[in-house]
């Protein structure tokens, strides 16, 4: 029987919308229905699928600023960075769509015929998405997924449903056949899960939490069922005293305050060289002040609230009263789960904000000696995806990113994510890469054929 789940707008509390739960049973359906026209998808010319996925990122562009308001009702996410995140599910889309004409295999040379590979597709494909980036996660899933020719069955976070079941009808407009593509909310524990025991689906494409990423990756173990993994993050923004220390300054609180810190490449330390940590300690101070927390549907608005109440009592439990906050900035009172950016400094190393990964707007800075001091810093976590480096020093920046143990790494600038390059996690933030020219091979089997000629 499937169940009623309210959604609620997290800057106001009010309930927004109701949406059914599916249960194991209706999930088993819709896999037995994507299981159903796999045939046909798979059939379906290179061209062809090109050009669908074509229609269907121009029909998610038609539909960015309806995408965009309704990320905002249901996520607190500001409406210029949710115009963003519409905009980067377009964009995959249309990236990949680029794929169906140039899944490439090889010709190898051997002995006695001739050796082709193929690039099949795996088959049905189950994502689970986390409720932090609702769109553009799923998108980075199912555009190289559709694009190699699987049919995709999707579950949205339970609190965050509303975009993904949007962009499924919007699917659906743009041509994409009838359960190619299948939205299917309801909690983790029972349709993700579900996606893990049937053994018709061929692959989980994974993001949340390390916790649940584990279960996951020990559920796929029982089938061999193949997996990718986009877990949690501590990434560091490693500020040299040689650097740009204005423009470091200035971009720090985005780094890590950008979707009120729920972001797995929050850059939730930053590592100050020792001569330089007085001066960017001023200048990050005004810089977090001036960090407009307000209203996400507000135009100016630069930071919105946490995505609920169990969120913030998490986040909450990195400020203990007695914890040393530097300063902080400021957040609306009243309804929503707002919590303000805040700075803490000096924290012990063994702290929990030194050590755990936060997603909030908690920020721990802590200061280092030299190169070595500030990599052997870095490194001292079980995650490894994102980060930055700040220096004018050429040869120091190849290093430092030669040397630490992340997945992506950026000289001189924040950014994490681009979707022409690709995306993922060293250690425990996860197994596999997304986006960029190679995610498609995360989708495909790899197919061997030989065939004789004869002597
Ligand atoms: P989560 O609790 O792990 O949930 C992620 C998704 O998994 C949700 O859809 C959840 O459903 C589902 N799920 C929960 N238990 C499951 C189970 N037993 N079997 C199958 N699916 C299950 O993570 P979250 O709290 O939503 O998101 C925060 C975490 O995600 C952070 O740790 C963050 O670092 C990580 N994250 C990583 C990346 C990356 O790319 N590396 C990106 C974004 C977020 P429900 O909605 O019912 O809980
Ligand atoms: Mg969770």
């Amino acid at each position: 029987m499937s169940t009623a789940r309210a959604v609620v707008n997290p800057a106001t509390e009010e309930v927004i919308a109701t949406v059914s739960q599916l249960d194991a049973q209706d999930t088993d359906e819709a896999v037995a229905r994507s299981a159903a026209v796999l045939p046909a998808w798979r059939a379906v010319s290179p061209g062809d699928r090109a050009r669908l996925l074509r229609r269907f990122a121009e029909a998610v562009d038609d539909a960015n600023e309806e995408l965009a308001r309704l990320e905002v009702a249901n996520s607190g996410h500001t409406i210029s960075n949710a115009r963003w995140e519409a905009g980067n599910v377009r964009d995959v889309l249309a990236y990949y769509a680029g794929a169906p004409e140039r899944l490439f295999g090889r010709q190898i040379p051997v002995s006695g015929g001739v050796d082709f590979t193929f690039r099949e597709p795996i088959g049905i494909v189950g994502i689970v998405v986390p409720w932090n980036f609702p769109m553009p996660i799923a998108s980075w899933g199912f555009g190289p997924a559709l694009a190699a020719g699987n049919t995709v069955v999707l579950k949205p976070a339970d609190l965050t449903p509303l975009t993904a079941i949007r962009i499924g009808e919007l699917a659906l407009e743009a041509g994409i056949p009838e359960h190619v593509f299948q939205v299917l909310p309801g909690r983790g524990s029972v349709v993700g899960w579900r996606f893990v025991t049937n053994p018709a689906i061929g692959k989980i494409c994974f993001t949340g939490s390390t916790d649940v990423g584990q279960k996951i990756m020990a559920g796929c173990a029982e089938q061999v069922k193949r997996v990718t993994l986009e877990l949690g993050g501590k990434s560091a923004n490693i500020i040299f005293a040689d650097s740009d220390l204005e423009a470091a300054a200035a971009s720090a609180p985005y780094a890590v305050f950008d979707n009120a810190g729920q972001d797995c490449c929050a850059r939730s330390r930053i590592l100050v060289q020792a001569g330089a940590y007085e001066r960017f300690m001023e200048l990050f101070e005004s810089a977090v002040k001036s960090v407009r927390v307000i209203d996400p549907s507000d135009e100016q608005s630069e930071m919105g609230p946490l995505i609920s109440a169990e969120q913030r009592a998490a986040v909450s439990c990195f400020v203990p009263d007695d914890a040393p906050v530097a300063f902080r900035g400021s957040a609306p009172e009243g309804a929503g789960f707002w919590f303000p950016p805040t700075v803490l400094a000096p924290v012990p190393l063994q702290s929990p904000a030194v050590r755990e990964e936060i997603f909030g707007p908690v920020v721990a800075v802590l200061r280092f000696e030299d190169e070595a001091d500030a990599i052997r810093m870095a490194n001292d976590t079980p995650y490894g995806l994102s980060g930055s480096i700040w220096t004018r020093d050429l040869g120091r920046a190849f290093r430092v990113a030669r040397a630490v143990e992340t997945g992506t790494i950026s000289v001189n600038s924040n950014s994490s994510v681009r979707y022409w390059t690709p995306f993922g996690g060293f250690k425990r933030s996860g197994i596999g890469r997304e986006l960029g020219p190679d995610a498609l091979e995360a989708f495909t089997e790899l197919k061997n054929v030989f065939v004789a000629t004869g002597s």
